[in-house]
């Protein structure tokens, strides 16, 4: 028989079905076993009686089972009003038991906030089942599903850009991955596909994005994720600032509205806040403009604005300047200056606004972006002012060289997918809407990486590694 899920259940009242999924708990009354039986779609309670009762008392939580049964009503009193199925329940005729379960390391029917995290990376798989975590991963889903089908539909291009990579200056370490064909020599992981985006405007394509998996080595905190994470990565060419800001408010605000109208957003248009006046009012760049901290669906978007297009250069940046120059960019090296402080690069280049953008919700940065530079010229001022060697410069020689072959004006954004879901769903650390996310300790889910690789893997590297003596960890 076809099987049917448990969603389905109320639709086939006296008619004989099939469902298949895990045990939830089963509750036994000497002769009469309960069990509730969970599927994708949720929970459906099933009665086994007789010589099956007997049978269904083998039953333990998370056996994998498949159940043939009736669809009875209950009687009102019965009613469940938090399952979907809780007006019927099935009276069993048939259990196969498909798979049994041990023991799982810790419950699963909670929300699972106070489980120790490592614990339940470990068991990610097992974690995931829980149904708050059920729920984020498939609200990102429909995310994701809106984001492609909204940005398709204005005309935008979904364009994969490589892993393996060169370094791309967003401030942070990379990752890097040996190379076994050119020994000594390292590919590194995106920080995000920034130069690609850009270089993709000269190749015409004029509307670009990608969910794109961008990498950082940096320390984590809760609303940073160690190692990888997930960018709503946009490019236009021919647009102003204001043009990105519009259409990337509108993208959102109609997800909102759409996937989740039980939340509200505090004010549309999106308030423009220069920077200064933030960090005036506020006194951070990231400012917690929501009338209510307490109402969990208030939304409070803002657009932070003309930023400052350096800060003071201090000696542990990681952009690739000599360390000897006094400017790094306050975003990345490939911002635009406000036309009307152009003139300030020669004379007090910190006092000079970049045509930045950073997308604020309820406090937290969700991403950022920019107008770029795309006269060669100034990106040659700017690479000289955050003082790059000779040599620094060839490494973004291609830049210099795609933009000589007509690039069109362009700009972008970049709203960090995971950032958004977390501030989204009230979350407390990034983690919560990962499916399989690395740990804080630089560990990842389940699979226990970083490790140690074999001689023969590193000799065809060309690499020598100083063994870890036993003291180091300690
Ligand atoms: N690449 C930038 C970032 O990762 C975003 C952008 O400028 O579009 O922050």
């Amino acid at each position: 028989m076809e099987r049917i899920l448990a969603s389905q259940t109320p639709e086939y009242i006296e008619k004989e079905v099939t469902i298949k999924g895990w045990v939830n708990a089963n509750r036994s009354h000497g002769p009469i076993v309960f069990a509730d039986i969970r599927d994708r779609s949720g929970l459906v309670q099933v009665v086994f009686m007789d010589e099956l009762g007997s049978k269904a008392n083998e039953l333990k939580p998370e056996y994998v089972v498949e159940i043939t049964g009736t669809v009875q009503s209950r009687s009102e009193r019965y009613f469940n009003e938090k399952l979907i199925s809780g007006k019927v329940e099935i009276a069993a005729s048939n259990l196969t038991i498909l798979n049994t379960a041990q023991t799982t390391p810790f419950p699963i029917d909670t929300d699972g906030h106070d489980i120790d995290e490592d614990l339940r990376l470990k068991y990610r798989y097992l974690d995931l089942r829980r149904e708050r975590l059920q729920k984020h991963i498939k609200n990102r889903s429909k995310v994701t599903q809106f984001v492609r089908n909204w940005l398709v539909g204005k005309d935008f291009t979904e364009i994969e850009t490589p892993i393996l990579t060169k370094s791309t200056p967003e401030g942070a370490r990379d990752f890097l991955v040996p190379s076994r064909l050119q020994k000594g020599e390292f590919y590194a992981l995106p920080q995000s596909p920034q130069q690609y985006k850009q270089m993709l405007m000269v190749a015409g394509f004029e509307r670009y994005f990608q969910l794109a998996r961008c990498f950082r080595d940096e320390d984590p905190r809760a609303d940073r994720a160690y190692a990888e994470f997930t960018q709503i990565d946009m490019e236009m060419s021919f647009v102003t600032q204001e043009d990105i800001l519009k259409l990337t408010e509108t993208m959102f605000t109609e997800l909102v509205e759409t996937l989740f109208p039980e939340k509200h957003i505090l004010k549309k248009p999106w308030p423009r806040i220069p920077y200064y006046q933030a960090m005036e009012k506020y006194g951070n760049d990231k400012p917690d403009i929501r009338e209510n901290t307490d109402d969990p669906n208030e939304l409070a978007f803002a657009w932070v604005v003309d930023f400052p297009l350096f800060a003071p250069q201090s000696s542990d940046d990681f952009f690739h300047g000599s360390g000897k120059a006094k400017f790094a960019p306050s975003h990345h090296m490939f911002t635009a200056p406000h036309p009307d402080d152009i003139g300030l690069l020669e004379t007090d280049p910190l006092k000079a606004r970049g045509l930045q953008h950073d997308m604020v919700l309820n406090g937290h940065e969700v991403g950022g972006g920019s107008i770029r530079i795309h006269d060669a010229k100034i990106q040659e001022k700017i690479f000289e002012l955050i003082g790059f060697t000779p040599e620094q410069m060839k490494e973004f020689e291609h830049m210099l060289t795609a933009f000589s072959y007509g690039v069109p004006p362009h700009g972008g954004v970049a709203p960090g997918l995971d950032r958004f879901l977390y501030t989204l769903f009230g979350e407390t650390s990034l983690r919560e809407v990962m499916a399989f996310p690395t740990q804080a300790s630089g560990k990842t889910s389940v699979m226990d990486a970083p490790s140690v690789v074999t001689d023969e893997q590193l000799k065809e590297l060309g690499i020598s590694v100083t063994k870890k003596s036993s003291t180091d960890n300690v």
